[in-house]
C-alpha cells in the first residue's frame, strides 16, 4: 500500500513537472546529469557555470585525463622568456571543492548515444541527460609527409601545451649560434589563427637576445595569415632580416620533413635545420569522432543558438572541435561558447530562463617587449551559423603607449579567463 502511494506521488510530480514546464528533462529520474568531456577553455567553463548557476539542481561530472591543465594561451610568451612555465599551470581543485563538480581524471573512450552513456578508459560508465564535448584538437594523419606523432620528440608541434612546449623551448635554447629554426605552419582551419605568427615573434625575441645571427624559416601552405600586415611590420621593426616566410607560391605548401636528419624538403629542395616546429593540419578531438558527431571534414557541426550538435540533440560541442561559423578557434571563443551552452542546457534541464546567444572574441599577440596587437569581434546566432556582427583590429604605426596598453590588457584577460574557467 505504502509502495503504491509512493509510486503515485512520484508519477504525479513528474506529470505536473511535464505539464508546467514541458522543456524540463531529466527531472523524472532525479537530478539531471551533465557529463563534460575535456577540462580546457570550453569544458572547464561550461562545468563551472552549470554548477554555479544551477546551485545543485544539476549533477555535473567533468572528465579530464590530466591533473594540471597548461594553457596554450600565453605558452608563446613562455617561449619568448616573458612568462614562467608554472604560470601556465591550472588545476581542478576549486571546481571540485567550491562548485561541487565531480572531477574524474580519466580518458573518455566511448559514447553510446542511444543509452546516453560515456565509457571511460578505466571502465566506468557515466549516464547523462546532456553531454558536452570540448576535447580540443587532434592532428590529421599524413598532413605533413614524414611527420606523425611518433616524431614529436624530434620535431615538436607544441600545439597542445605542456611537455611539448617545454621541449620546444629547450630545443630553441640549445640552437647553435647562427642556426635555423623552421616552422611548418598549418592550413586553415586551425587552433588560434595568430598563434604560429606570435610564436615566430617570440622565437625571434629569444634569438635577438641570445643568438642574434640565428634565422627563422616559416613554411606556410596559406597565401595569407591572420594579422599579416601587423606581424610583418613588427618583424621588420624588431627583427629585420631574421625571418623568412615561404608561402605557397614558393613551395610552402609542398613540404616534407625528415626528423632523423633534421631536414626539411621544400618543393624537392633539401634544407638542414636545427629546430623544426611542425604544426600539422587539424581536426576535432578524437572523442568527437568516436561519438559520431563529426562531418567528413573532421569537425563537429553545431547549432549556433546553443552549441548543440547537428547530429544529436543531447550533445553540445564547444571550442576548437566545433564547426560553428565565423568565430576563430580560440580560448576566448571556447569560453564564450561555453557560457551560451551552459545557459541553454540549464534552461532545458531545469526550466530556467534562456537568454539569446551572444558571443565575443579577442585574440592578442605579443610581437616584442610591450608591443601588443589585437583582433576581435562580436557575434550572434543565426539559423545558419555563429555570424560576425562587428570587429576591430590594431593598426600599423600605433604609438608605443597604445601597444603597451594592449599588451597589459592581454595580461588582465589571461587572469580573468583562467579564473572564469577554474574558479
Ligand atoms: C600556441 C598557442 C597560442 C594560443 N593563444 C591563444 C590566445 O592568446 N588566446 C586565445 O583565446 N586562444 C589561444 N589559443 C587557442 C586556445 O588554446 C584554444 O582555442 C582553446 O584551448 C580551445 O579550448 P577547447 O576547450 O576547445 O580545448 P582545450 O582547451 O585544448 O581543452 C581540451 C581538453 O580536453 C581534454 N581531452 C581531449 N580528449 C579527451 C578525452 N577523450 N577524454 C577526456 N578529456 C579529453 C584534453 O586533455 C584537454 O584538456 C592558443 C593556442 C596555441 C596552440
Amino acid at each position: 500500500m505504502k509502495l503504491n502511494r509512493r509510486i503515485f506521488i512520484g508519477s504525479a510530480a513528474a506529470a505536473s513537472a511535464t505539464l508546467s514546464a514541458p522543456m524540463v528533462m531529466g527531472a523524472a529520474h532525479g537530478i539531471p546529469k551533465v557529463v563534460v568531456i575535456g577540462g580546457g577553455a570550453g569544458g572547464a567553463t561550461v562545468a563551472r557555470y552549470l554548477a554555479k548557476d544551477s546551485k545543485g539542481a544539476i549533477d555535473v561530472t567533468l572528465v579530464e585525463p590530466t591533473r594540471t591543465y597548461y594553457t596554450c594561451f600565453f605558452s608563446n610568451l613562455y617561449l619568448g622568456g616573458f612568462r614562467e612555465f608554472s604560470s601556465l599551470a591550472h588545476t581542478y581543485g576549486k571546481l571540485a571543492s567550491e562548485y561541487g563538480i565531480n572531477v574524474v581524471h580519466d580518458w573518455a573512450v566511448g559514447v553510446d548515444k542511444d543509452a546516453k552513456t560515456v565509457t571511460l578508459a578505466g571502465g566506468a560508465v557515466l549516464p547523462y541527460d546532456r553531454l558536452v564535448l570540448s576535447p580540443g584538437i587532434d592532428f590529421r594523419d599524413g598532413a605533413v609527409p614524414g611527420w606523425d606523432v611518433t616524431a614529436q620528440q624530434k620535431m615538436p608541434h607544441a600545439y597542445k601545451a605542456g611537455s611539448q612546449t617545454q621541449l620546444l623551448k629547450a630545443q630553441l635554447e640549445a640552437m647553435p649560434q647562427g642556426g635555423t629554426f623552421a616552422m611548418v605552419a598549418p592550413p586553415n582551419p586551425y587552433r588560434c589563427p595568430p598563434g604560429p605568427y606570435e610564436r615566430v615573434s617570440m622565437v625571434a625575441h629569444h634569438l635577438k637576445v641570445n643568438n642574434p645571427t640565428g634565422k627563422i624559416l616559416i613554411l606556410d601552405p596559406k597565401p595569407k595569415f591572420s594579422k599579416q600586415g601587423l606581424f610583418q611590420d613588427g618583424w621588420s621593426t624588431h627583427y629585420d632580416g631574421m625571418i623568412e616566410w615561404v608561402g605557397p607560391d614558393f613551395g610552402g605548401d609542398m613540404v616534407e620533413v625528415r626528423p632523423d636528419t633534421m631536414e626539411v624538403v621544400i618543393d624537392g629542395e633539401v634544407t638542414k635545420v636545427d629546430v623544426c616546429n611542425v604544426i600539422p593540419a587539424m581536426k576535432a578531438g578524437r572523442i568527437a569522432e568516436v561519438a559520431g558527431v563529426t562531418n567528413d571534414k573532421g569537425w563537429a557541426p553545431v547549432h549556433a543558438a546553443d552549441m548543440r550538435s547537428k547530429m544529436d540533440d543531447n550533445i553540445h560541442i564547444l571550442g576548437d572541435s566545433s564547426m560553428q561559423g565565423d568565430m576563430p578557434k580560440s580560448g576566448f571563443a571556447a569560453n564564450s561558447q561555453a557560457k551560451v551552452a551552459a545557459n541553454a542546457i540549464r534552461g532545458a534541464l531545469t526550466g530556467s530562463k534562456v537568454f539569446p546567444a551572444k558571443f565575443t572574441n579577442t585574440c592578442w599577440s605579443l610581437i616584442d617587449t610591450d608591443d601588443g596587437i589585437k583582433v576581435g569581434a562580436s557575434y550572434e546566432a543565426t539559423d545558419e551559423k555563429i555570424a560576425k556582427t562587428d570587429g576591430f583590429i590594431s593598426k600599423t604605426g600605433e604609438d608605443a603607449a597604445l601597444r603597451k596598453a594592449t599588451y597589459e590588457e592581454s595580461v588582465g584577460w589571461y587572469d580573468g579567463i583562467t579564473s572564469d574557467m577554474f574558479g
